[in-house]
């Protein structure tokens, strides 16, 4: 069976790792696919690309999207969209800003107890990308106040911490919509985590496959077997794709790449779907 990884990201959202690393950590892990999946931004996609010429490892170009619904996030993945499309391109520049302003407000609110300034995230980040808890966790370890990211989340960063603010991003409506319009593939990522469990009950599921809504994100670790089963249903009763995946992100998580994957049989579903961009096989 192939080694066919759905979901992954770099340091153009919340890796740890470059694009070109990236590719350099899935041709080491033995795969025959990754798909550069990082939030809200196709910016790392060329040099994903450049660095697999030669290698054989095939990229999937794609994005996480953010979205949001009754505080609640759900995470969209969208493969094969057009980079170029204006609507999607706009709807992520808007996302990756209003995360900026709100990891900002979460710094203020972290400062009156920390010494901590927008200035160490700011040295956590590349320039242009998608900032979030994660960079605000690795200025908490460089100022010594937790051990890792994984710490972090548990204590600081925790939606109960006392320091959280939701951040504010399209309905996973308008997230599916936009991915298609984009001539991608939209797949709910991880749906077994808290956000989604609670805001895509069954009308909201149907609405969603109306809107296009291709597949489900079964296999990923955050996702219980109690829940694998449940979305696993779903997705067979109404005829949706699954896919098992990472979601990488270098040393700032756990994850190991390949630690799921996905059948080639869906992966070709979804390769006969996508019409916005094409995978980039090196
Ligand atoms: P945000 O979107 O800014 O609220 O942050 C959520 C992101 O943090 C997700 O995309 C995850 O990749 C990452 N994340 C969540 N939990 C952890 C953890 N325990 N360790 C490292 N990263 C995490
Ligand atoms: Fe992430
Ligand atoms: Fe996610
Ligand atoms: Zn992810």
């Amino acid at each position: 069976m192939p080694g066919i990884d759905l979901h992954a990201h770099t340091s153009v959202s919340d890796g740890t790792e470059t694009p070109a690393e990236l590719v350099a950590a899935a041709v080491e892990a033995g795969l025959d696919v990754v798909a550069i999946t990082d939030h809200d931004s196709t910016a790392g996609w060329a040099a994903a690309e450049e660095a697999a010429r030669g290698t054989g490892l095939t990229v999937l170009p794609g994005i996480e999207l953010s979205t949001q619904l009754d505080y609640a996030s759900v995470h969209v993945l969208g493969y094969l969209v057009d980079p170029e499309d204006a609507e999607l391109s706009a709807a992520m520049a808007a996302i990756r800003d209003e995360r900026l302003h709100r990891a900002e407000a979460m710094v203020a609110r972290i400062a009156a107890d920390y010494e901590l300034t927008w200035d160490d995230v700011l040295a956590q980040t590349t320039p242009g990308a998608t900032v979030g808890r994660p960079h605000i966790a690795d200025a908490l370890v460089a100022r010594g106040y937790v051990s890792d990211r994984t710490a972090a989340f548990r204590s600081i960063l925790h939606w109960r911490g006392g320091y959280y603010a939701p951040h504010d991003a399209p309905p996973p409506l308008e997230g599916v919509r936009l991915i298609r319009a984009a001539g991608g593939v939209p797949v709910i990522a991880h749906p077994g985590a808290r956000g989604p469990e609670r805001v895509i009950g069954p009308a909201m599921f149907g609405r969603l496959i109306d809107a296009g809504l291709a597949g489900i994100e079964i296999d990923h670790r955050d996702n219980s077997p109690a829940s694998r089963e449940r979305w696993s249903r779903l997705a067979a009763e109404r005829g949706l794709l699954m896919t098992g995946s990472s979601d990488y992100h270098g040393a700032g998580k756990p994850n190991r790449l390949g630690e799921n994957t996905t059948e080639p049989a869906m992966y070709a579903r979804i390769l006969e779907l996508g019409t916005g961009a094409q995978p980039f096989a090196g």
